[in-house]
C-alpha cells in the first residue's frame, strides 16, 4: 500500500522547507569533498553563477527556440564553444541535451537512421563497444534495436583495436571509444579506432562525457593526453557533459556531429499532428531553460583560463592521491589513468572491505566489478579533502588487514547466499537481497557493510537472476519509504 496520499491542503512554506532539509540529513555530504562520484563542484563562487543563471531562466522552455531567442543564443553558443574546444571547424554541428545518457542515445539513434538511409541493405545494425564503454550505449541499443558486440580490453584497460577489428561484420554501423572510459579513467586508442572506422567507412562515436571538459585543459597544462577529438579524422560524433568537469548545473551535455547529414538523422519531425507541426532535435520535448542558461553562464564566467586553473588544482590533487596510495601499499591504482578518474584496487586485501571501512569513516566511493575496485572521480572540491582521505585510507587498509575473522564470516555468508541462490525460489532470493538493499548503494547512508553483498552478487551462479534482482531493487528505490 502506498502510504502517501495527495495533500488535501497546501502546507506552509516553512514546513515544506523544514521537511526538505530534514530529508537531506542522510544524504552523502558532497560539500565536504567526501563523495567521489555524482557531484562536480568548483566551489561557492562558480556554483552561485550557475544557480543565478538557472534561476533567471527558471521558467523558460527550450522546446521552441523561436519563442525564446535567448535560449537559442545560449544553446548555439555553448555548442560552438565546446566544438571549438574539441578541435571542431565550422562544419561541426550539435545540440545540448539533458546529460551524457541522452547525448549517447542520440548518437546511436543518429547512426542507426543514417545507416538506414545509406545502407538500406543492413536490416539488423550492429555497434562494437569495448567492455568498458558506458551502459548508456546498451540502453541505446535496447531502446533503438541495435545489436551490441562488447569487445575485450588490453591489460592497460584500453580498447583492444584488434578485438574490435575481429568483431566487425557486414552489419557494423558504429564503433565506440571513450575519452576516458569511466571505470578506470583511461582514454581508448581513438586514433587507431578512427583509422579502422575510416577504412571500413563506418561511424565512430567518442564518448568524452567525463573527459571533454577536462582533457583539453590537462593537455594545456602539459600532461600527455592522447588524441581523442575532432582533430582525429574518422571521429564522426562526440558527447561531452557540461554538468561534470564543465561545472554547470545538472541537465547539461552536448552532442556534436562531424556533418549536418549525420545530425539530421538524429532529429524528429512530424507534420501530421492535430496540434500542428512538431519538430525536436533530441529526446526531450520541454527542456529546462535553466540548465541551458547555467551552462552558458558558467562557460563564459570561467573561460579557458578559469578551467585551466581548476584543472591544475584537480591534477595536482590526483598526483597527491596517487603518490599517497603508492606509499600506503596493499592498494593500487588500476592501469595508468590519463586524467582524474581512478580505480582503486588491491592484490592482497578485499577492496570492498576497504570500501566499507571508508564508508564508516564518512567517504562515499562507488564499488566496481571486473576487477573489483573502488571508483574515484577527483574534482575541484577534493583538493581540500585529499589529505584526510589518504589518512582514512591508511586506517581503512589497516582495519581490513585485521579483519580476518570477519572476513571468514563474510565468506561464509557469501557461500550461504550462493547455496541459497541454487535452491531458493526466485521470489525468496529477491526478498533476501531486498533486505540488504541499502548496502548496495555503498552503505554510506545506513553505514551497512556491503562487502558480503558485493561478493554475493559477483558470485551468483546465473547472471540472469541478477538482472531480475536489480529490477526488484530499482522498483524498491522508486517506491515511497
Ligand atoms: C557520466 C558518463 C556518461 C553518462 O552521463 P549521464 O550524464 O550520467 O547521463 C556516459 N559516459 C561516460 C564516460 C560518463 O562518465
Amino acid at each position: 500500500m502506498n502510504p502517501i496520499s495527495f495533500p488535501a491542503r497546501g502546507h506552509t512554506r516553512a514546513s515544506i522547507f523544514d521537511a526538505m532539509r530534514a530529508a537531506r540529513a542522510r544524504d552523502v555530504k558532497w560539500q565536504a569533498g567526501r563523495v567521489f562520484s555524482l557531484v562536480f563542484d568548483a566551489g561557492d563562487d562558480v556554483r552561485a553563477v550557475a544557480q543565478q543563471a538557472y534561476e533567471l531562466f527558471f521558467a523558460e522552455n527550450g522546446l521552441n527556440p523561436t519563442a525564446f531567442p535567448s535560449l537559442r543564443k545560449f544553446e548555439t553558443e555553448v555548442v560552438a564553444m565546446v566544438a571549438a574546444l574539441l578541435g571542431g571547424d565550422d562544419a561541426i554541428v550539435g545540440n545540448m541535451t539533458s546529460g551524457g545518457t541522452e547525448s549517447i542515445l542520440m548518437a546511436v539513434k543518429a547512426a542507426r537512421d543514417y545507416a538506414r538511409k545509406i545502407h538500406p541493405e543492413i536490416k539488423m545494425p550492429e555497434m562494437i563497444l569495448p567492455v568498458t564503454a558506458h551502459p548508456a550505449f546498451d540502453k541505446a541499443a535496447h531502446y533503438f534495436d541495435v545489436k551490441v558486440t562488447r569487445t575485450a580490453i588490453t591489460a592497460e584497460f584500453r580498447a583492444d583495436v584488434n578485438a574490435t577489428r575481429a568483431a566487425l561484420t557486414p552489419n557494423t554501423i558504429l564503433l565506440v571509444g571513450s575519452a576516458p572510459q569511466y571505470a578506470h579513467g583511461v582514454v581508448d586508442p581513438i586514433r587507431e579506432l578512427a583509422q579502422l572506422a575510416q577504412e571500413k567507412n563506418i561511424l565512430l562515436h567518442v564518448d568524452a562525457c567525463v573527459g571533454g571538459m577536462a582533457l583539453p585543459f590537462a593537455r594545456q597544462l602539459g600532461y600527455a593526453i592522447p588524441d581523442f577529438d575532432f582533430t582525429v579524422p574518422g571521429v564522426t560524433s562526440l558527447s561531452v557533459d557540461l554538468h561534470k568537469y564543465g561545472y554547470a548545473a545538472k541537465g547539461a551535455s552536448v552532442i556534436l556531429y562531424r556533418s549536418r547529414a549525420l545530425r539530421r538523422a538524429m532529429m524528429y519531425v512530424t507534420t501530421e499532428w492535430a496540434g500542428g507541426i512538431y519538430a525536436s532535435p533530441t529526446m526531450l520535448g520541454t527542456r529546462p531553460g535553466g540548465a541551458i542558461a547555467a551552462a552558458w553562464a558558467v562557460l563564459n564566467y570561467l573561460g579557458a583560463d578559469g578551467y585551466l586553473n581548476l584543472m591544475n588544482v584537480v591534477m595536482k590533487t590526483v598526483e597527491l592521491l596517487r603518490a599517497g596510495i603508492a606509499q600506503i601499499g596493499d592498494v593500487k591504482i588500476l592501469g595508468n589513468p590519463d586524467m582524474s578518474v581512478l580505480a582503486l584496487a588491491s592484490d592482497t586485501l578485499d577492496i570492498y572491505q576497504i570500501g566499507d571501512e571508508l564508508s564508516a569513516r564518512g567517504w562515499h566511493l562507488d564499488r566496481q566489478s571486473f576487477p573489483p575496485s573502488l571508483h574515484l572521480t577527483v574534482h575541484y572540491a577534493h583538493a581540500a579533502s585529499a589529505e584526510n582521505f589518504l589518512d582514512d585510507l591508511q586506517d581503512a587498509v589497516a582495519a581490513a588487514k585485521k579483519m580476518s575473522a570477519r572476513k571468514f564470516f563474510d565468506r561464509a555468508l557469501v557461500n550461504a547466499a550462493n547455496g541459497a541462490a541454487r535452491i531458493l525460489p526466485a521470489a525468496w532470493l529477491s526478498k533476501l537481497t531486498r533486505g540488504a538493499s541499502p548496502a548496495l548503494t555503498g552503505g554510506a547512508a545506513g553505514g551497512g557493510r556491503s562487502a558480503a553483498m558485493y561478493g554475493m552478487l559477483g558470485t551468483l551462479p546465473n547472471r540472469g537472476d541478477l538482472h531480475e534482482l536489480m529490477l526488484d531493487l530499482v522498483e524498491d528505490f522508486t517506491a515511497p519509504q
